[in-house]
């Protein structure tokens, strides 16, 4: 409700921009708010899911009929991202992660999700917002710094990955521009015939998740909340009991009719984005594994991988396949286009074969004395596609670009078993039995959430015993 992350890092720049003169119209947004959307379907990747997304929209649209002197038309996306979360573009995009569909037990808490983010986008707050915080560390990687001497479009190659997982912290809406959304979304869905109440259930649900999660994942989704959650909760909880609502015809009252739409949705994270089998990582969406150094960080976006040294001093990354069958031509036009006008100075380049597969290997240097950096192409051909990999390391320290060639020498196209191992996580509902724990159903349904997870999720206390025939949101292995 308040990070957006991938989106904001350049969305800031042209905040920047329209600050500089005076405050820009409604137009602004509009403009912004299309070109962002457009990243963040490319680099956080949406949940193809049309019934499920049909839905969200369907509860959006009521929402937005209830709108007051209304300023945008408005859009519903959900987005490939575990944690829960939910932003807006502005202008009117508005998506929720695929996380925080899970977290939710009602059509009140998803109709206030969207509303709270609506309220950003009508109250203009993006444009609003005068003051960025921390620099990304984004910033901070050789991507960029290949970004700046040599060529914008390499450097582009190597931050891709570390775009997401990079973490953009960037400030999220102030204080007030939070609050002013919380009563936003309470006052519309309350007019739209949505208990307000929705909101401070789902801020409590928020506020467990958040501590379950508490220094397992770095991941802000709503940590970078202010004011905090619990305050939130309390205060919308208030809230809520002054508003005059009733519920209208087509909204969904029954939480079990609500939980049957998210069955089938996938939870945690999404396997085929790679995992690790001992040091090899597997890449499903990639279709190839690769021998990570050790302490090396791994970051994947859609397709492209990147492994970033301890010291994050050195990247390796893998983009997508492109169609061919010869590395060598794929090599010469790389160099044609990109090395050929920058300053990186080629070493050696020659024909070679990775696991019988023939590639081609470009070794180059940037910049002179300590401060060089080493670079390191290869074009590796396999199944009608080419693998194109590049790595930089500094030059002062010869053990990193030697661990990036070991980890191209280690690429191997995925066998047909480990293809098979890969598998997504997948929200389920089981049936309670009269008098079972969480436990006791856990253990029957084979649920990998554990009894806490299941709790928060479920919006129930951890030793609950169910009366029996109550739906429970559970995970198991596709
Ligand atoms: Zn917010």
């Amino acid at each position: 409700m308040v990070s957006v992350r991938t989106a904001r890092l350049t969305l800031l720049t042209a905040i920047g921009v329209a600050l500089a003169g005076c405050t820009p119209g409604p137009e602004w947004d509009r403009r912004t708010g299309a070109t962002y959307s457009r990243m963040v379907a490319d680099e956080m990747g949406l949940v193809e899911d049309p019934a499920l997304e049909r839905y969200v929209a369907s509860i959006g649209q009521r929402i937005a009929s209830h709108v007051p002197d209304r300023r945008f038309d408005f859009s519903f996306r959900i987005v490939d991202q575990e944690v829960p979360n939910a932003f807006a573009l502005p202008g009117g995009y508005v998506y929720v992660s695929r996380g925080i569909l899970a977290l939710t037990n009602s059509e009140d808490e998803l109709a206030n999700v969207l509303a709270h983010e609506m309220g950003h986008v009508e109250q203009r707050h993006a444009a609003r917002q005068q003051a960025a915080a921390t620099l990304p560390g984004f910033f901070t990687l050789p991507g960029t710094i290949v970004s700046a001497i040599v060529s914008p479009a390499l450097g582009d190659v190597l931050a891709s990955p570390f775009r997401q997982v990079g973490a953009v912290y960037l400030a999220g809406y102030g204080r007030s521009q939070e609050r002013e959304a919380d009563r936003f979304a309470q006052e519309t869905t309350a007019r739209a015939g949505y208990d307000p109440r929705g909101m401070s259930d789902l801020l409590d649900a928020l506020g467990r998740e958040e501590d379950l999660r508490q220094g397992d994942s770095p991941t802000p989704g709503f940590l970078d909340t202010h004011p905090p959650t619990p305050e939130r909760a309390a205060t919308t909880a208030r809230r809520a009991a002054t508003l005059a609502w009733s519920r209208t015809a087509g909204t969904e009252p029954d939480r079990a009719a609500y939980l049957r739409r998210l069955e089938g949705l996938a939870v945690g994270r999404d396997p085929r984005h790679g995992i690790f089998v001992g040091v090899r990582l597997l890449h499903a969406l990639l279709d190839c594994s690769a021998r990570i150094p050790a302490g090396w960080a791994v970051a994947s976006s859609r397709g492209a991988f990147g492994a970033m040294s301890p010291e994050g001093d050195a990247i390796l990354v893998l983009q997508p396949p492109a169609r061919g069958t010869d590395p060598q031509q794929a090599a010469d036009a790389f160099v044609r286009d990109v090395l050929a006008s920058s300053k990186v100075h080629i070493e050696r380049s020659h024909v070679t074969q990775v696991a019988g597969m023939p590639g081609y290997e470009i070794t180059a240097r940037l910049g002179n004395g300590d401060d060089a950096f080493d670079l390191e192409f290869a074009w590796l051909a396999h199944d009608g596609r080419i693998y194109r990999f590049t790595g930089v390391a500094p030059v002062a320290n010869p053990e990193l670009i030697g661990a990036i060639r070991a980890t191209i020498s280690s690429f191997r196209p995925l066998t047909e078993l480990q293809r098979s191992s890969i598998r997504v996580n997948r929200l389920h509902l089981a049936e309670a039995r009269p008098g079972e724990s969480i436990r006791a159903l856990s253990a029957r349904t084979n649920n990998l959430w554990s009894t806490e997870q299941t709790a928060v999720m479920n919006g129930i206390a951890v030793d609950d015993t169910f009366t029996g025939g109550q739906l429970v949101k559970i995970a198991v292995r596709d």
